[in-house]
């Protein structure tokens, strides 16, 4: 199902529309003093909308919470000050009506809300008749209703200025990653609402400074409308997320290194050879997983076949195995001699599966 969204700009004079719009700050606003400092060095580099959290989700209590409402007339001096625009992230009822009074610019939902429908659908109701730019970041699981179902809980209220925020997911195992880009659910994304303007979030996706440049690159690659990197003023001293966050100077550094490449090719597709090759990477990963799974079974008949002392090679069902996959390909469109070596191939993986199920001691 395609979602039509009705849309506006995000923001209008003094940001150009142009790839890629980029937002920074710290990750939360400490004290009016690093507020204004990492705005000014932002500001000096040409960066145009700042970011800061005044209320932190943290995971496990007793972590640094953010100064709350206290902070807001901070972000309102670096509006005045710098002339940036202000984004602070909003959690709940209380969390918009402050922001709001605050003159704050644009409000984002973080993670853990888009992942709640009634505390989005509070927000929601609480913007009704607003007109406010409001970016929705991923669910923390890679669930693309979810990040939909809470972008369409906004625009029913009458919320346009709408922008998705790519900040990866939650992951159990130890990762090179925080959180999993887990790439093809932002590209599924983009194919459903095209017309939806995506940020990437390298700063979450990573969780270190080491590969912020790179996922950068990869979420321009795949043609994002632009990135929200965190910035600290003094990144070790910082009082959340301190590892992930880049002094004004390596932002400016990376942000000069990245390639901005053309959205669209020259015969005007809007798909680009980047996002045609993140596919194939998908394609290929679930190539790899079904061969997995094949030779998962073909252990179990090689089990079943040595309980019951059976020859591995049973010659007239691998015969009726090839033809049938030969006649298959010819509707796909797949040569003979390209099924066939593939067949063969598989079919030598299993007897060497088989073989040695066979052959280990009991
Ligand atoms: C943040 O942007 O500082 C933040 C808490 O992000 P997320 O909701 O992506 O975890
Ligand atoms: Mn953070």
């Amino acid at each position: 199902m395609n979602v039509k969204l009705e849309l506006e700009p995000l923001l209008s004079e003094g940001v150009p529309s142009v790839r890629p719009l980029i937002i920074a700050g710290p990750c939360s606003a400490e004290s009016e003093e690093q507020t204004l400092e990492t705005a000014r060095a932002l500001s000096k580099n040409g960066i145009k909308i700042y970011r800061a959290g005044v209320w932190k989700p943290r995971t496990r209590p007793g972590a640094f919470e953010g100064h709350g409402s206290k902070a807001l007339p901070w972000l309102k001096k670096v509006k005045e000050e710098t002339g940036m625009y202000v984004a602070v992230e909003v959690a709940n009822v209380k969390h918009v009506y402050e922001a709001l009074k605050a003159g704050i610019d644009i409000l984002w939902l973080g993670a853990r809300t888009t992942a709640n429908p009634f505390a989005v659908q509070e927000i929601a109701d609480t913007l009704k008749g607003v007109d406010i730019p409001v970016l929705v970041k991923n669910p923390i699981n890679p669930d693309i209703e979810l990040w939909i179902g809470a972008i369409e809980r906004l625009n029913i209220v009458g919320i346009k200025k709408l922008c998705a925020v790519h900040r990866g997911f939650s992951i159990y195992e130890k990762s090179v990653y925080r959180n999993n880009p887990q790439w093809q659910v932002p590209i599924e994304l983009k194919r459903r609402i095209p017309e939806l303007p995506l940020l990437c979030d390298p700063s979450h996706i990573c969780g270190s400074k080491e590969k912020i440049y790179e996922v950068s690159q990869e979420a321009m690659d795949l043609n994002f409308d632009g990135l929200i990197i965190e910035s600290h003023i003094n990144p070790e001293k910082a009082l959340s997320d301190a590892k992930q966050q880049l002094n004004p100077k390596e932002l400016d550094d990376i942000l000069k290194k990245i390639i901005i490449r053309k959205p669209k090719a020259e015969n005007g597709s809007i798909v680009t050879l980047e996002e045609l090759r993140a596919e194939i990477d998908i394609i290929d990963d679930s190539v790899m997983d079904i061969f997995e799974r094949r030779m998962k079974i073909a252990d179990q008949i090689g089990k079943y076949k040595k309980e019951k002392n059976i020859a591995i090679l049973q010659t007239q069902r691998w015969g009726e195995i090839l033809n049938k996959r030969l006649e298959m390909g010819k509707t796909k469109g797949l040569g003979n001699e390209f099924v066939e070596i593939i067949f063969k191939a598989i079919h030598q993986e299993s007897i060497n599966h088989q073989n040695k199920i066979m052959n280990e001691d009991k």
